[in-house]
């Protein structure tokens, strides 16, 4: 390959060369952030670092993977796979694994993930009788996640008055002995969940001298992506490990700070300099990833920003077409547009669906979208919904599993002591719990001594609970001598799991037994991987055992289990999972206020920046192009509410803007859509007045090749629905106090108007009959 420092711009090259110290760079999106990072690391072990002495943390494992393969083809596959490189909860938890002794944990602890952990919290909130709708389990999780970010232990936070008080003012008063019973719970069960990956990290480096020493020693090199997300227990545990060599690399961006809801720390960024010695700066100006018209207009937007770092940002890069923003009237409508366009750019430009990115606030917009695609047979793919491994049927045999490994993981153990239905009962279960509790043992082994402790338990019922402690410990053994698919393929056949969900008729349970089976190729997968001989015939250790299996799973997200790596697929997913990403045309869908921004996010400045930096991150996935929508209405919470248009589109800069939408009514546009001309995209149809004609004309500038120049409507079925509908337009224009006709009713007068959109009813006063309520979408009212 080409020497390499040549494909890096002269400020990057720098941050590359500059081998020793404390450095920290801080820059726009895209201008090479991560690529300087990748290259950094290739050359340190081109001058000779030992691969296994450098730690690198990602915001992804998926990013990670990249990072390495990228370094892997610069210096070799095999050295580079010797890196310690990942998320911080990945690195740690291996970390973990071979100290947990030393915390009291089993080396061998489960990793719970959030699913398992706001099941216990609901079961504790159910032991101690509180009312579950004033302590939501999710809501507690979050505020226990909380303190563990910030190193707040049981102990700490009764002693802090001032976070007891916030509990009392929110109106539970008893989060703190949730917060200790759940942590003594997780304790005996030999878990850590998420947030005690990294407190219990912390609490390993503090308590143990010698273990800091250990990897102080071993991290001679230590470089951090994305660090402006960095928590504050994540920025505590880097800053000790770095403390002694204090070669450590950091790069961020403030302007993408968008995890502040989950306990990151802007301040990490900025307070670099005071933390270390001598600190070197670098400034990377220069995007190579957007259109100069995609930039600028980011800039415009993030410019509003009070607080932010002074740093510019430029491009070389074409100035591309404008961003373009799209009015629809319903996020039907909108999903419509969406795959109406991709269809579009993929004809017109030969793309392939992975070119796209469709880009939204919160998950439950994803469901328009997704109709919309499958329509018109667009493949896509949607990034953080359930994971693969939460699924249920899938956690059930995957606790099988967990139980062989550490027969004390109460979430897994109340998930499958009666699944399949073996005749162990609610209140059994319940009983084992309280014992469980009492005797300070977890919930195994008070089943390993049932005979010993007076339950009250029926001796048919005893039998079944001892079959069961049976049947584990007969997996314990066979894992001792099979490897992670031979026990999985074992556990799936003696438990029946397969036949059980044959019983269910459903469609559905088709689907799920295609799961277990695909479960089953993803552990051959992984062992076939470990097995994996290395390129230049170096020995590798491999580790197939069920252990390493069951961690690798509790830590992937759903960015991280792509099937394959060619899959062709339009990507969506939440903006805040976009972060480091990039797409060559970008939807941001979804543009209205109380939604983007977030109506929980519109507070305080703060909040606000935040939101507004999340838009940054947003705009600035896009390479060529970006579309903008939103909608006039909308479901929420089971509503339809109207909508306004966002901020944001007002906040960019007019000159970096296209507006698509027809001016036309709304209501015209979506009976075109839905009822004429089905797939035909919008900006293509104008109308001309009165609305008896429709005529479909594309925009000169655009070059469509699926829509025939000119249509003349003219049917007479078309005519007939064309007059209701104006007729219907009419009647959203109702205010009180006009004076309507009715076809049936006559003459009448409007009282009072309720609802919204299609809910819309009026109240008319008619001198026929009287007052009466009548839905307008139906009434065809004539105003006069
Ligand atoms: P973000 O802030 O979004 O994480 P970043 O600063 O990490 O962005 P990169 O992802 O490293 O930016 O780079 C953005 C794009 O620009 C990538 O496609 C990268 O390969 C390309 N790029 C970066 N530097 C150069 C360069 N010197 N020459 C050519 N392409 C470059
Ligand atoms: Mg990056």
């Amino acid at each position: 390959m080409t020497n390499y420092l040549d494909q890096l711009n002269e400020a990057q090259r720098e941050a590359v060369l500059q081998k020793n110290g404390a450095m920290i760079i801080i820059a726009g999106a895209g201008s090479g952030k991560t690529r300087v990072l990748t290259y950094r690391i290739a050359h340190l072990m081109k001058q000779g670092v030992d691969s296994f002495s450098i730690l690198a943390l990602t915001f992804t494992n998926k990013a990670a993977r990249e990072m390495k393969d990228r370094i892997g083809k610069m210096v070799g596959h095999s050295e580079a796979k010797n890196l310690w490189m990942g998320t911080f909860h990945s690195v740690f938890a291996r970390i973990l694994r071979s100290e947990a002794d030393k915390l009291g944990f089993p080396k061998n602890f489960t990793i719970y993930d959030t699913q398992d952990s706001v099941r216990l919290i609901s079961a504790i909130i159910k032991e101690m009788q509180l009312d579950k709708d004033r302590y939501k389990p999710k809501q507690v999780l979050s505020r226990i996640s909380s303190f563990k970010n910030s190193l707040i232990t049981v102990k700490a936070y009764y002693n802090n008055s001032e976070l007891q008080e916030t509990d009392k003012m929110a109106n539970r008063p008893r989060i703190g002995e949730i917060y200790q019973q759940y942590v003594d719970r997780c304790f005996k069960a030999g878990a850590m969940d998420f947030d005690d990956l990294l407190l219990r990290t912390n609490e390993l480096l503090t308590r143990f001298p010698d273990v800091l020493a250990k990897y102080q020693d071993r991290f001679r090199y230590i470089l951090v992506d994305e660090y402006q997300d960095t928590n504050h227990s994540q920025y505590l545990i880097v800053r000790a490990l770095a403390d002694k060599f204090q070669n450590i690399c950091v790069v961020g961006d403030d302007s993408q700070s968008i995890y502040a809801f989950r306990g990151a720390n802007i301040q990490n960024i900025l307070n670099f300099q005071r933390d270390y010695e001598d600190v070197k700066i670098f400034k990377l100006e220069q995007n190579y990833r957007s259109t100069s018209n995609i930039v600028e207009a980011a800039n415009s937007v993030i410019d509003k920003n009070k607080t932010k770092l002074d740093k510019e940002i430029w491009t070389d890069n074409s100035k591309g077409e404008k961003i373009k923003v799209m009015r629809t009237l319903s996020e039907g409508e909108e999903g419509r547009f969406v795959a109406n366009s991709i269809f579009e750019n993929k004809m017109n430009h030969q793309l392939k669906n992975r070119s796209f990115a469709v880009l939204y606030r919160t998950n439950a917009q994803s469901r328009a979208i997704e109709d919309a695609l499958r329509k018109k047979d667009i493949a896509y793919r949607i990034y953080g919904g359930l994971s693969f491994y939460q699924r249920k049927e899938i956690k059930d045999v995957l606790s099988y599993l967990r139980l062989i490994v550490n027969p004390n993981d109460e979430e897994a153990l109340k998930r499958v002591i009666n699944y399949p239905a073996r005749g162990v009962g609610q209140t059994t279960i319940e009983k084992l719990s309280v014992a469980a509790n009492h005797y300070k043992k977890s919930i195994f082994e008070i089943l390993e001594n049932i005979d010993k402790v007076d339950l009250k338990i029926n001796s048919g019922t005893k039998l079944k609970l001892q079959n069961f402690v049976t049947m584990i410990k007969s997996f314990q053994i066979e894992a001792q001598i099979k490897n992670a698919f031979e026990v999985a393929d074992f556990v799936i056949k003696q438990t029946k799991i397969i036949k059980e969900l044959e019983k269910d008729s459903a469609p559905e349970a088709v689907s799920k037994v295609e799961n277990v089976q695909e479960l089953l190729n993803g552990i051959k997968d992984f062992i076939d991987e470990q097995n994996e001989e290395p390129e230049d015939g170096t020995e590798r250790k491999t580790d197939t055992s069920l252990a390493f299996f069951l961690e690798d799973v509790a830590l992937a997200t759903d960015l991280d289990n792509e099937k394959d790596k060619n899959e062709d697929s339009v990507s969506l997913m939440t903006i805040h999972l976009a972060k480091g990403l990039e797409f060559e045309y970008v939807y941001i869908v979804g543009l209205e206020e109380n939604l983007f921004p977030s109506a929980m996010s519109m507070n305080t400045r703060s909040e606000l920046e935040e939101e507004r930096r999340l838009f940054y991150v947003a705009l600035t996935r896009a390479e060529k192009q970006a579309y903008l929508s939103y909608a006039h209405s909308r479901y929420r919470w089971g509503k339809l509410v109207d909508c306004e248009p966002s901020r944001f589109l007002e906040e960019i800069d007019d000159k970096y803007i296209d507006f698509m939408t027809p001016k036309v009514s709304p209501n015209i546009n979506k009976f075109i859509n839905e009822d004429i001309f089905g797939d035909v995209p919008q900006d293509k149809v104008r109308f001309k007045k009165p609305v008896q004609r429709a005529i479909i004309k594309p925009k000169s500038k655009q070059k469509p090749k699926t829509v025939p120049k000119t249509i003349q409507i003219s049917a007479p079925k078309n005519l007939k629905k064309v007059s209701n509908l104006n007729q219907n337009l009419f009647d959203s224009n109702i205010t009180v106090g006009n004076v309507v006709q009715h076809s049936k009713f006559g003459k009448g007068e409007v009282v009072s108007l309720e609802g919204v959109g299609s809910n819309k009813k009026a109240e008319i006063n008619f001198d026929s009959v009287g007052n009466k309520k009548l839905l307008l979408q139906f009434a065809k009212l004539k105003i006069l």
